[in-house]
């Protein structure tokens, strides 16, 4: 039998499956496509059994064809970061243990010397497409699928694996809860190394029988222009896309701005996740497009867990109830079930949630309590309704013996006029355990000093919430996906 999102797209035949600088491409198309690659780099092999495959190719048709031929093919797509440097590629590669690299010919020259110097096949992506097209093996859906590899707090990444099952799972969690038909059209603007991106738009498009137009890179002023010529129904992105995506908005004529407001209120769902969604920017986008964005819940290595409801009331600052499939479970730090009202870890269990961390079967072991994956997230059911108050490790700071969320004094600080983005980190200190402290990046021409900060803000914050030292910054810190790297911004207050 055939892995279901294949069997799928046959029967979506010639619809619009990618709409792509490359051109646009039928489900027929890519399904041929796909099985020209994995006639490629099978190489007259019958299954490349679990081999892992590494690929450097943008967003776009080639991307999507690449991976589903290695999947076609037998092996575990590993898609590397177009932004990562050297040294990233580098680690992935080693430690997926790829047998072959995969790249487009922009990236050759980084690729090949790598490919060369381990003794990995290296292929170019223009080779694969005019190969003869064989027959290919059948992959059972317990066979691992992917390696997506995912920052620890304080180690290197780990690749989380996930068989066919695990993504077949995540993907029709979300196509249910979120309705995506046949009918949808999605701008997909986010990386393709990272679950938001593979899975909640790439793939669920693509099970779902629906139209993915892709960008190569993320463009603000491109994103808008595409939300008003194109016919679009969806749009999935983190809290820092809207953001651009706001600014991008104040800059324009007020003509302009009335019809980009228009367009983006014939979408039917806009959804953000990955991140924190500050209210301010839940309001603010509201305002110029209509649209109360559905916040939702995940991880690498569990998929989707929660989310807002599609059609009843989103809750601002909160990431709603456990999506189908998922089972969700708060405990205390011995691992007791805690009562609603009191913050817990979070913890999930289900046929979402990855199968291991690869070649490391003790962090594996580590991160699960009999079945159920622990997050390293707290959060709290207020109503029903769940609220990340952050993670353990970093944004949950004890100061004073008072245990506070860094979120929660972010999304505060950003109120303040001047504050265009901050990061809240707990530094160590020897009177109060941890210091609350804040690296701002302010707008453009302001200026602020701590004690003028403080008074601001004691009429928001409890006391020992409001922020002690803070850093006046050009930029935050931020991770290849554009989320804010929390050590290297505590460094900064360490190296003072
Ligand atoms: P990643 O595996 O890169 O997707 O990161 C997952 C982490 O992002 C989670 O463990 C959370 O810490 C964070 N995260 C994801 N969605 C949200 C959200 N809606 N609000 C706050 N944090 C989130």
């Amino acid at each position: 039998m055939d892995i279901p999102l294949f069997a799928r797209a046959r029967e979506f035949g010639d619809k619009t499956a990618i709409i792509a600088t490359e051109g646009i491409f039928t489900y027929q198309y890519l399904l041929h496509a796909s099985n020209q690659v994995a006639t490629y780099i099978l190489d007259d092999v019958n299954d490349l059994q679990q081999q892992r495959v590494a690929f450097l190719i943008p967003p776009g048709f080639e991307y999507v064809a690449t991976q589903w031929g290695v999947w076609r093919a037998g092996g575990i797509a590993v898609p590397l970061c177009v932004s990562h440097p050297l040294r990233e590629l580098e680690y992935v590669i080693a430690d997926s243990g790829a047998t072959i690299i995969i790249a487009q010919e922009n990236f050759e020259t980084i690729l090949r010397p790598v490919a060369q110097s381990k003794d990995i096949r290296f292929i170019l992506t223009t080779e694969m497409f005019d190969a003869r097209v064989d027959n290919l093996p059948v992959v059972s859906t317990d066979r691992p699928a992917m390696i997506l590899y995912t920052s620890g707090t304080t180690s290197k990444p780990k690749g989380v694996v996930t068989t066919h099952q695990n993504i077949q799972a995540q993907i029709k969690s979300l196509v249910s809860a979120w309705e995506w038909t046949s009918e949808d059209q999605i701008l997909h603007v986010l990386p393709l190394h990272h679950i938001h991106g593979i899975i909640n738009v790439l793939s669920c498009a693509l099970w779902a029988g629906a139209r993915c137009e892709m960008l190569d890179l993320f463009d603000a002023q491109v994103v808008w222009t595409r939300i008003i010529e194109s016919e679009l129904s969806l749009f999935m992105a983190v809290p820092t896309i809207y953001t651009k995506l706001i600014t991008t908005w104040e800059a324009a004529e007020s003509d302009l701005q009335h019809v980009m407001s228009n367009a983006c209120a014939k979408l039917r769902l806009m959804v953000s996740g990955s991140a924190a969604l500050p209210i301010q920017v839940l309001e603010k986008w509201k305002s110029i497009s209509s649209q109360m964005l559905l916040e939702r819940y995940g991880m690498t290595e569990i998929g989707m867990a929660l989310s807002n409801p599609l059609h009843e009331q989103r809750l601002p600052g909160y990431v709603g109830k456990p999506l189908p499939g998922a089972k969700v479970r708060l405990v205390d730090e011995q691992f007791n079930l805690v009562e609603p009202g009191t913050p817990g870890e979070i913890q999930v269990s289900g046929s979402s949630v990855f199968l291991m961390y690869w070649g490391k079967p003790e962090a594996t072991q580590k991160a699960f309590r009999d079945s159920w994956f622990c997050t390293g997230d707290i959060a709290v059911v207020e109503n029903g309704s769940y609220r990340i108050l952050g993670r353990s490790s970093v944004d949950i700071i004890k100061t004073g013996g008072y245990k506070v969320s860094a979120l929660e004094i972010e999304s505060v600080l950003l109120i303040h006029v001047d504050i265009q983005e901050c990061a809240v980190v707990g530094v160590a200190d020897p009177e109060w355990g941890q210091r609350v402290c804040a690296a701002l990046v302010l707008i453009e021409g302001a200026s602020l000093t701590l004690l003028a900060l403080r008074s601001w803000a004691k009429d928001i914050l409890a006391v020992y919430k409001i922020p002690t030292r803070i850093l006046i910054l050009d930029q935050l810190p931020r991770n290849a996906m554009g989320k804010v790297t929390k050590p290297e911004v505590a460094q900064l207050f360490t190296c003072e």
